[in-house]
């Protein structure tokens, strides 16, 4: 099977991601380029390392890279500042330099708390993303946010910080619990609802085969999916702009995060799979987009197994406790709540001061509460 290559145009930070089924075993080869020294430090979390470490160690012994692996405990509460301590050090003592090379190897968890680190270790140390959950594979891993999370919030400390090159193996997906593979894949459908139509037709036609394990199904759609993002972050690294488009049903997707306390009960692409079905209502109930599209997007999001109903929620939840928990997002600007709303399948767009009165009344609606 073909493997495809995107490349994110940043200047001296571009960087090229690599897809394909198997590219573990090739990962010496990919990787040696970059390197400035035949070793290399892999972060990871204990599921990753059990599943899938020995088809890394063995791609990186063929071609005489020294490793050394670190595995965290699997989870978000990685994502905290006593771990991102214990890692810096971690590193440290294994007497990491400017010039050595830090791998992320797992899900977006190791990836955001890995670059963190990487960032600030003496300044910067290279680091390269070896995404292994669907998520990683077509959002986190690309574009260079890095974060930890603290009690008032999620992702509020972090960085700007690219990596030197993606290596993505839709074969790694292989052992990816399915509920996890299917969050990944709500964020998949968000790049056919942004920008893509004929991508989103793409999905309804392909996504039961991409999700039931299809290799060149999953290759076709996290290239298109990297290819969005890579424009996307080319255009505005920082997110002063375009950027936010990439937040469609994150906003309502979040206030259920942290309603559910960012646990398990709710998965954050099961939440941005509920978040973009309520943008899509949102924009028919204000006339922006017609409802036929937004019954389009739910029916496909059922499909894949999605929850995209206040009512699939694992708890019922009042509509003013939503409203609030939004209010807390991060995109808030001075009390104002920004919103990426739809006027079609493959065009959304930002708005800001969405208002939040009307919000509230389509909550209640929508909860019955
Ligand atoms: P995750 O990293 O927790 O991984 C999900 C689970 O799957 C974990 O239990 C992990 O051990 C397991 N796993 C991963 N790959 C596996 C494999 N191949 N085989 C077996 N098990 C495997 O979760 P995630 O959904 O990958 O990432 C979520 C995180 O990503 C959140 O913290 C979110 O904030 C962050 N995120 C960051 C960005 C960004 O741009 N930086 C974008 C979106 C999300």
């Amino acid at each position: 099977m073909k493997n495809e290559t995107i490349r994110v145009p940043l200047g001296q930070r571009a960087y090229e991601i690599h897809i394909g089924d198997g590219l573990l075993a090739e990962a010496g080869s990919l990787l040696a380029p970059v390197l400035r020294r035949p070793r290399i430090i892999i972060v990871t979390d204990e599921n990753v390392l059990k599943a899938q470490g020995e088809r890394l160690k063995s791609g990186l012994n063929a071609r005489n890279i020294s490793s050394e692996f670190i595995a965290l405990a699997p989870g978000e509460n990685a994502k905290s500042f006593a771990e991102l301590e214990r890692l810096t050090s971690r590193l440290l003592d294994l007497g990491v330099e400017r010039d050595d090379t830090v791998a992320a190897f797992g899900g977006g968890v190791v990836g955001d708390l890995t670059g963190f680190a990487c960032s600030m270790l003496r300044r910067g140390c290279g680091f390269v993303q070896i995404p292994t959950s669907l998520l990683a594979q077509v959002d986190s891993a690309v574009g260079g946010k890095t974060a930890i999370n603290m009690p008032q919030g999620k992702n509020l400390i972090g960085a700007f910080y690219q990596p030197e090159i993606v290596i993505a193996d839709v074969g790694a997906l292989e052992t990816l619990p399915i509920r996890e593979l299917r969050a990944g894949y709500a964020e998949i459908v968000k790049y056919g609802l942004i920008s893509n139509a004929d991508f989103f037709e793409w999905l309804e036609d392909h996504g039961s085969a991409l999700i039931g394990g299809d290799a060149k199904a999953r290759i076709h759609a996290v290239k298109t999916s990297c290819a969005a993002k890579a424009a996307i972050v080319a255009d505005d690294e920082r997110e002063k702009g375009k950027r936010a488009l990439l937040n469609l049903g994150h906003t309502f997707g979040h206030a259920f995060e942290a309603a559910f306390g960012y646990s398990d009960k709710l998965l954050h692409g099961e939440a941005v799979a509920l978040g973009m079905t309520l943008a899509f209502d949102y924009s028919a109930r204000l006339g922006r987009c017609r409802p036929e599209d937004a019954e389009r997007v739910k029916r496909h999001l059922k499909t894949a197994g999605l929850p995209c109903a206040i009512r699939d929620l694992p708890q019922d939840l009042k509509a003013a406790s939503i409203l609030d928990y939004m209010m807390q997002d991060k995109k808030i600007e001075q009390g104002a709540l920004t919103l990426v709303l739809a006027e079609k399948i493959g065009s959304a767009m930002i708005v800001k001061n969405a208002d939040s009165a009307d919000i509230l009344e389509f909550l209640k609606e929508k909860t019955g509460a």
